[in-house]
């Protein structure tokens, strides 16, 4: 079993939308430019680096499943060109409450783990939001919520023996 990295999308590696609005192009993609240095060190250390993102804007047909798939690639290759690999991006295209993976359910870092053979109590959950602080906290991940790419802490679960760390 490995550890992963795993990143929220908007406001974690991208600038994220005005609320109620939505990231529909690669052109309003903004990169956050230190999730580049992150996903270097963990690439580094041979870790896993899985992107987990709720995108209703497709259930809302503010973009296609394919469009989206496409800011994906995209999104994939300008990291690539940086020095920075993620290994798999999971989306949720669905409207809240009609599934199992809109986060704060978990089931798109359950998806990945089972996929990659991920250890959750050696991963960490990157997020910006309270639905992202639920999932590593249902799955006894540790969560680091961030401010316009600033690291904010490292919040452990309680379970965990692994010391509290502070930003
Ligand atoms: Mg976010
Ligand atoms: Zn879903």
């Amino acid at each position: 079993m490995r550890p992963c990295l795993f990143l929220d999308r908007d406001g974690v590696i991208n600038v994220a939308a005005e609320p109620g609005c939505y990231i529909e192009s690669w052109e309003q993609f903004q990169l956050i430019p230190q999730v580049v240095d992150w996903i270097r060190l963990c690439n580094e250390l041979g870790l896993l680096v899985i992107v987990v993102t709720n995108q209703r804007g497709v259930a809302l047909g503010r973009m296609t499943e394919n469009g989206l798939g496409e800011i994906h690639r995209m999104m994939i290759a300008e990291l690539e060109r940086l020095g920075a690999r993620v290994d798999d991006v999971f989306y949720c295209p669905h409207h809240e409450g009609e599934c199992d993976c809109r986060k704060p359910r978990t089931g798109m870092v359950r998806e990945a783990a089972r996929k990659w053979d991920i250890d959750l109590t050696m991963s960490i959950l990157v997020g910006d939001s309270e639905s992202d602080r639920s999932v590593a906290r249902q799955l006894g991940m540790r969560f680091v919520p961030v401010v316009d790419g600033r690291v904010k802490g490292v919040e452990v679960p309680k379970s965990s023996s692994v010391a509290r760390t502070a930003a």
